[in-house]
């Protein structure tokens, strides 16, 4: 399998290769070259692999042509896609018209937040491909609009998202649901004790391929670290998005609170900004995200469960307005920039109290985020003995000279952060101690993640929980 080149091996149809030559892809991803023969053979598959590596063409590619063969019945469909948030499955569905439009197939995307009605239509009408999350299928189901004993192919997508969303007990009613005879093909990032548990329980006798590579941080991406005080967050952030050259940019808040106050501020700063989180109805989300895509909008400020995996081309910038309480989430977060062969940049604001946080960061990507100071923000937070790594004060020149050297592009930065990191040192000895207190009491209650393992399956919601996605050695050339 491992000498497949060209799309010409694959053994996909004449039409779905039109689709890809219209596409301008001229070869095959890793994951699509180790996991399209397979799905043609009519194998069970687990792929590990996360977004951003062509994985959701490598089940839609073979799917069009298994599926091209045959024809949906009246509210049997014939194959589903299980995704866990409404702009993936959205994704999955944008996959099928592009590589499946010299095919007749007929799909409906089926996720909350939408109407219902238009649904049950398309299901009554019959469907080949459904595309879903969980919740809204079994609601359907549960109202009669659908026979799933037809179903022909099975895809779990992101399953590992689908555990630490809580949805692992919906899938499992839906696949109770299946006939036992179907292909089952199932793709996540990281595989968790209880997603083996699936694949053990779900899939018969599977393949499974990995272009999983530990989470690293794209080379293409010139990451910044900048230590603020709370109060200072929006001048910061606002001073940034003017003074780079920011073509469109996500900014990621922990909170979905603070989304929409700093989109408040960022709109009254003139800027062009939009939201983007779990609690907004989905036609809102939907028409934003398709302004962002269009450049019509050039920022949003989002939660990581509506950004997460989305695939947008040419983001120049990404904004962590808050540092991501768990590390991987900073690998995804980055990752929606410096994609398929382009630069990005990445500026993250520390406030004191994310120290751990950036440590654990550091760690997983094995790299020392370089610190920049940002024009102001030290001048006036120094005053308030907040802006430097608290641990770090009492370290030298050659510190932060290394930490300059990992920067990859921006030499003059590079320069100023040497500069500003020696002045940072000597303005250290602050009043650290201080603001911690209060602080302190604010960070608690955002720690969803140990809520979240006390209720394990407790259906997901608040704002997103991560997983392990990375970037790294295993991505296709035009990605990197
Ligand atoms: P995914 O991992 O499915 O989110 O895909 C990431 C991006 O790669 C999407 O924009 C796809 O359109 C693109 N892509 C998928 N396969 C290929 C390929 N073989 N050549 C070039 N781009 C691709």
């Amino acid at each position: 399998m491992n000498d497949i080149q060209t799309f010409e091996d694959l053994g996909l149809s004449d039409e779905t290769m039109k689709a890809l030559n219209d596409a301008g892809y001229k070869k095959p991803t890793p994951i699509q070259a180790q996991a399209i023969p397979n799905i043609l053979m009519a194998r069970d598959l687990v792929g590990l692999a996360q977004t951003g590596t062509g994985k959701t063409a490598s089940f839609t590619l073979p799917m069009i042509d298994i599926l091209s063969t045959g024809r949906a019945r009246a509210r049997m469909p014939r194959s589903l896609v299980l995704a866990p948030t409404r702009e993936l499955a959205a994704q999955v569905a944008e996959n099928f018209d592009k590589y499946g439009k010299y095919h007749n197939l007929t799909k409906a995307l089926l996720v909350g937040g939408s109407a219902m009605g238009e649904q049950m239509k398309l299901l009554d009408q019959g469907v080949d491909v459904l595309i879903a999350t969980p919740g809204r299928l079994l609601d359907l189901f549960d109202r009669g609009s659908m026979i799933l004993s037809d179903m022909k192919i099975l895809v779990i997508d992101e399953a590992d998202r689908m555990l630490d969303m809580g949805f692992i007990p919906d899938i499992e009613k839906i696949v109770s649901k299946l006939p036992p005879l179907r292909q089952t093909l199932l793709f996540s990032a990281t595989m968790p004790n209880e997603v083996k548990r699936l694949t053990e329980k779900f899939l018969s006798n599977p393949r499974t391929v990995s272009v999983a590579p530990p989470a690293t941080a794209s080379a293409n991406i010139t990451q910044n670290l900048t230590w603020v005080t709370p109060k200072d967050k929006k001048r910061v952030l606002a001073h940034l998005l003017q003074k780079e050259k920011v073509a469109n940019a996500f900014i990621f808040c922990n909170r979905k609170r603070d989304i929409s106050s700093l989109c408040d501020f960022l709109k009254k700063e003139g800027f062009s900004a939009e939201a983007m989180h779990g609690d907004l109805a989905q036609t809102q989300r939907t028409e934003t995200l398709a302004k962002f895509k269009n450049n019509e909008l050039t920022l949003l400020v989002c939660s990581d469960v509506a950004a997460r995996g989305l695939d947008v081309q040419g983001v120049s910038h990404v904004f962590n307005y808050d540092i991501p309480m768990h590390a991987d989430d900073y690998v995804h977060r980055i990752g929606r920039t410096g994609r398929a062969g382009m630069t990005g940049v990445s500026w993250s604001l520390a406030v004191k109290d994310d120290e751990k946080y950036v440590k654990a960061i550091e760690k997983i990507t094995k790299s020392e985020l370089p610190v920049v100071e940002v024009d102001g923000a030290l001048a006036r937070g120094a005053n308030k003995g907040g802006t430097t790594r608290p641990e770090r004060q009492d370290k030298t020149k050659s510190d932060n000279a290394s930490r300059s050297r990992s920067r990859h592009n921006n030499n003059n930065s590079s320069k100023n952060n040497d500069d500003n990191a020696q002045k940072n040192t000597r303005s250290e000895p602050k009043k650290p101690a201080v603001r911690k207190p209060r602080e302190q009491k604010e960070v608690n209650p955002y720690d969803h993640r140990t809520n979240h393992n006390a209720d394990k399956h407790k259906r997901y919601q608040d704002d997103d929980l991560p997983d392990v996605v990375g970037f790294g050695e295993d991505l296709p050339s035009f990605m990197k």
